[in-house]
């Protein structure tokens, strides 16, 4: 299938995009890799008057360590986060997620900013931006900017607090202490599939972070957990705590409980391997 006509739009600059976006508002809908909106598009599952293509935008793309934050501008593409070493210092997780999305097809041309602002409930990168306490800068028609924190974010599946007439401009992940210990771990069905669990974590001296991803409609923090590992309780206990609350769908591709079994393990395991990380680094 084809998707329906359109008209296409290249701005250069991110005011010109956000001038779009202000122009023609809930008809009008960013592009960045595609890898999600256009599949979207062409099965007809959903339909816009106005494609803003972000691709020409040079100020939305590359990285940069600013202050113990490392800020990716939302159309770096998500092969970049993989392969840097300055990604892979300052944000270990976001490195070590990135070979988890899909093929590397995929992640050629896919976005940080439009994985973030697709907010598919099973993707790798909402889950790593709430357990690392991270923030999403969006911008409107005239420079005004905010900045939401991940966890605010992120509302229902493919839905976030952004409006239709904002643009994602970067993604702020804080730089946790040196000493600090991360791991994210998931399942799923093939490789390059969507997780059909998984969590992503963070742990440094009196501080955690957990996000399950794949298990609800948002990234669902596991703040009970948090607290928890922070008080020093066992894997398994944070486990516990983690999957308590959970409310998973069942799905052709699994039941609910099924999923809540499947993410206590992987927290499990994650919490084991952040710690191990945690003990070696000193
Ligand atoms: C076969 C396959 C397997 C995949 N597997 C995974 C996986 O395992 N894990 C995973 O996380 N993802 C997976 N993906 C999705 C992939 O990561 C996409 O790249 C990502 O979801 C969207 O990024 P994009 O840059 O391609 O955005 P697009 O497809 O261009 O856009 C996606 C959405 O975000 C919006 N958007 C994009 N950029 C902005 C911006 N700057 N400001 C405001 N809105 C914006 C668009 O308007 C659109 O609604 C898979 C995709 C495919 C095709």
């Amino acid at each position: 299938m084809k998707p329906a006509p359109f008209e296409y739009h290249a701005p250069e600059t991110v005011e010109d995009a956000c001038g779009l976006l202000a122009e023609y508002g809930d008809e009008a809908k960013v592009l960045a890799g595609g890898q999600s909106l256009v599949p979207m598009l062409a099965l007809r599952l959903t339909r816009f008057e106005h494609l803003v293509d972000v691709n020409r935008v040079g100020e939305l793309g590359g990285f940069a360590r600013e202050n113990g934050t490392l800020v990716v501008q939302a159309a770096t593409r998500q092969r970049v986060m993989e392969r840097e070493a300055l990604v892979a210092a300052a944000a270990p997780l976001l490195a070590r997620a990135t070979p988890l999305i899909g093929h590397f097809q995929i992640r050629n041309r896919g976005t940080v900013g439009g994985s973030l602002a697709h907010a598919d409930p099973a993707s790798e990168y909402p889950a790593v931006a709430v357990a690392l306490g991270a923030e999403l800068e969006l911008a409107r028609r005239g420079g005004a900017r905010r900045r939401v924190a991940a966890d605010d974010f992120f509302v229902g599946t493919w839905t976030t607090t952004a409006e239709p007439d904002e643009l994602l401009v970067a993604a702020r992940f804080p730089v946790w202490p040196e000493r600090s210990g991360f791991a994210i771990e998931e399942v799923a069905r093939r490789h390059g599939d969507f997780a059909l669990a998984g969590v992503a974590c963070a742990v440094s001296a009196g501080r955690a972070g957990i996000a399950l991803f794949g298990v609800g409609s948002t990234p669902i923090r596991a703040r009970a957990a948090e607290e928890a590992w922070v008080a020093g309780a066992a894997p398994d206990e944070v486990a516990e705590a983690a999957v308590r609350e959970l409310d998973p769908p069942t799905d052709v591709h699994a039941t609910a409980s099924t999923r809540v079994r499947i993410a206590r393990h992987l927290v499990e395991r994650a919490v084991v391997r952040a710690q191990e990380e945690l003990r070696a680094a000193g």
